[in-house]
């Protein structure tokens, strides 16, 4: 299609697939350039419809839906992981998509996530399909203790057990009513990191400084830049890892893939996401371009730079557990705002804030920035923040 080639100018219309915080904050980020933007996702209140100019509110696979995002649109990208692939194919017979289809039903499946990866010679945790009784009865006991991850529709992490042996793998794969799975050998972990990168039509990649992440219950808790432990090497070794996955898939737009550091300081990749991603919050306000301006200017055509970090920083999310503090002893029953104030008197607290007014525990609500003259000042403060919050000390 020729007019991929061509740039999109600001004044044209961004589409995006999914409404959800990652939405918002590109909404947020193609506005400021000077575009007009369409969401489509069914909620009526979905983060980031509620700040675009338009808002299409139809499930992903309605063809009226569909065209209609695609008459407005210049050009269409996706912030939700699992929008149908057939959705943005549909799309992409009309107008420029990025990512395509193509790329992201990859990181939709594990088995064909891991496959694409060693396929590129990068290195993922010793694993197995797992889709009929067969393959199961097959698996060797070197792959226990392992995590049984549904190879689809698995987030925060959702639709995963740990199993030690053969007896707690059977179980937890009739739990999972035996979905296609994929048992993955635990490793010993050392540390988790992930890298953003930002391809263009052009096949440029550009990539921003390695974060290092704490999960906490499977979720994302804190992710800081630079990274703590990571050794020059490991994140050269990164950094290569990720151009070699996003050129393979010949992606176009923002990918995150998420590495395990193991104890002998090996590195292998754990998954990616073909989007913008919770471990790059931090781009907003500590580096020079952040990763959604990049989604818009990959998706646009418009050059892509280097992106600089220009401030230490540690991100934390807020999830809804901070709206139910534990007074003495139990969880608050009733809803209650958190001490922005308190926070927000600390320099260097950047607040952001997903418009979801109903509180769960679990639910991403928003993130807080710390940024700071250095890497120890930015965690000073940020485990301030974390005592005003309720949140664990890192
Ligand atoms: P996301 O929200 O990032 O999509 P997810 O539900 O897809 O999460 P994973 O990233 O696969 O889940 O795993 C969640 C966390 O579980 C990892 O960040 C890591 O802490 C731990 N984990 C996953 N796989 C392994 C493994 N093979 N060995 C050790 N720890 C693991
Ligand atoms: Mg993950």
């Amino acid at each position: 299609m020729s007019a991929a080639k061509d740039l999109i100018l600001p004044g044209a219309t961004l589409g995006v697939m999914g409404g959800g915080q990652l939405g918002r904050m590109f909404v947020h980020a193609a506005q400021s350039m000077g575009y007009r933007t369409a969401v489509l996702d069914a909620d009526a209140t979905s983060p980031a419809g509620l700040v675009s100019h338009e808002h299409i509110r139809t499930p992903y696979l309605d063809d009226a839906g569909l065209a209609e995002l695609a008459r407005v649109s210049a050009a269409i990208t996706t912030e939700f992981e699992n929008v149908p692939a057939a959705a943005l194919d549909q799309l992409a017979a009309t107008r420029p998509v990025a990512p395509a289809g193509s790329a992201v039903a990859v990181c939709q499946d594990r088995a064909r996530e891991k496959a694409h990866f060693v396929g590129c010679g990068v290195d993922c945790a010793p694993h197995a399909l797992i889709e009929t009784p067969e393959q199961l009865a097959a698996i060797t006991d070197d792959l226990l203790p392992g995590i049984l991850k549904t190879a689809r529709l698995g987030y925060d992490g959702k639709g995963q057990v740990r199993v030690k042996t053969r007896a707690e793998l059977e179980a937890a794969w009739a739990d999972l009513k035996h979905v296609p799975c994929v048992l993955e050998k635990m490793l010993p972990l050392a540390y988790e990191v992930s890298v953003i990168v930002a391809r263009g039509r052009d096949g440029q990649v550009v990539h921003f400084p390695l974060q290092q992440n704490l999960h906490r219950d499977g979720i994302l808790a804190v992710t800081q830049v630079p990274a703590p432990n990571v050794t020059a090497a490991v994140s050269q070794q990164a950094y290569q890892f990720a151009h070699q996955i996003a050129t393979s898939l010949n992606y176009v737009g923002v990918l995150c893939i998420e590495f395990f550091v193991l104890t002998d300081g090996r590195i292998v990749a754990n998954e990616m996401a073909p989007r913008p991603h919770n471990s790059g919050h931090h781009t907003i306000d500590a580096c020079d371009v952040s990763q959604f301006e990049l989604q818009v200017r990959a998706m646009t055509g418009l050059p892509l730079v280097e992106p600089v970090l220009h401030s230490p920083c540690v991100m934390l999310n807020l999830l809804g557990d901070l709206w139910f503090p534990v007074v003495n002893g139990q969880r608050v029953a009733e809803q209650r705002e958190p001490d922005w104030a308190a926070v927000l008197a600390l320099s260097g607290t950047h607040l952001h804030l997903y418009g979801k007014t109903e509180a769960r525990v679990a639910r991403k609500m928003g993130h807080l920035t710390i940024t700071g003259d250095t890497p120890e000042a930015a965690r000073a403060t940020a485990l301030k923040a974390a005592a005003i919050l309720g949140i664990e000390p890192f």
